[in-house]
């Protein structure tokens, strides 16, 4: 039997994706049709971004799952039309593309890069930085994404905190969730990582009583997504001292506009949304297994949960 899958994303994901999701299908056994379009009432499963055009999955009346090439859901995690099973990427490619991305802008701030990079001739002071165990760093967001880079950073000496909404045990990373963990890990972030998803319930989660407990001169990075800080009180943490300086890759609104404050503040670094990328490699062979485990009856791989919005 030939399985019908659509492939709802933008022509320039299509181009990527075609050959290597093609030969992840073939190589998992499975006959598959892999199209950019196909009749509605003829789809067996979506490959999906938001980038597409998909947005009512009513019409596809016999739609098995929808396997979506985003880690982050939230486009699509509330689409009362969507009663399928959606599952997110979680993938290699994704993992060190973050690690590396969170680990060099860690570094850049713990041994103060900028001012050696920016620095007139003649300038010649030579104070060390410390070494990585006096700088604490946290890290919001133990998922898939957030150990992988706690564990990278501890691994480079850093002592790492980390918070999540449910209890963990992770190690070489001092665990902390719930409301009151927020506050103890915030204490403990002389760099701060946001590597949480966008739901209702992490939105503005640096707001200005939270940036208010992060130790004097913090640092921010955040490559989790844009809605979770309130961009008016990070830039007055940032006037204020409070904030020493940010480097933001998600934003509210993409690509950043021309006119918002943070292109212009000297102290925020504007990176376009690029900490990590999926790679179509092995993107597809996840995206394939699924495709195996569904028509095996067998539980999906990192199914996301509707109600918990993630
Ligand atoms: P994940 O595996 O689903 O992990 C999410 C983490 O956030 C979990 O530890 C979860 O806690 C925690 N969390 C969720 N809601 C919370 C709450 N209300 N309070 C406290 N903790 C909460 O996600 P992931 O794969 O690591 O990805 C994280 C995010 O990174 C994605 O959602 C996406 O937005 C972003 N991302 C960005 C890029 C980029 O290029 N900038 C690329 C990929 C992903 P539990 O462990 O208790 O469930």
């Amino acid at each position: 039997m030939t399985l019908n899958i659509l492939f709802a994303s933008s022509p320039e994901d299509w181009a990527a994706y075609e050959t290597p999701l093609q030969a992840a299908f073939d190589k998992v056994g499975l006959t598959t049709d892999l199209r950019a379009d196909f009749p509605p009432d003829q789809v067996d499963y979506i490959v999906y971004a938001p980038d597409g055009t998909v947005q009512d999955f009513t019409v596809f009346t016999r739609l098995k799952a929808v396997f979506s090439l985003w880690a982050g859901v939230e486009k699509i995690v509330g689409n009362q039309t969507l009663n399928v099973p959606l599952t997110r990427m979680v993938d290699f490619g994704l993992r060190q593309g973050m690690v590396e991305w969170v680990t060099g802008h860690v570094l850049r701030y713990h041994l103060g890069m900028d001012a050696h990079i920016n620095a007139n001739p003649g300038e010649w002071d030579p104070a060390a930085p410390p070494l990585s165990r006096s700088r604490r760093v946290t890290i919001l967001g133990l998922g898939e994404l957030g150990t992988a880079c706690g564990q990278a950073l501890d691994a480079l000496g850093f002592p790492v905190s980390g918070w999540s909404r449910t209890a963990k045990s992770v190690p070489g990373i001092t665990c902390f969730h719930g409301d009151e963990g927020l506050t103890q890990a915030l204490e403990l972030a002389d760099i701060l990582v946001l590597l949480l998803p966008n739901t209702p319930q992490t939105q503005n989660t640096l707001n200005t009583d939270t940036l208010a407990v992060l130790p004097q001169g913090a640092f921010v990075l955040n490559p989790g997504r844009g809605p979770l800080i309130d961009d008016d009180a990070l830039l007055a943490a940032l006037d204020a001292g409070q904030v020493a300086h940010a480097t933001l890759d998600v934003f509210r609104t993409e690509p950043l506009p021309l006119d918002h404050p943070y292109w212009h503040h000297p102290n925020v670094t504007v990176t376009p949304h690029i900490a990590a990328a999926t790679r179509t490699d092995s993107a597809s062979k996840l995206v394939a297994e699924n495709l195996r485990l569904s028509e095996t009856g067998a539980p999906l791989l990192h199914l996301v949960d509707r109600s918990r919005g993630y």
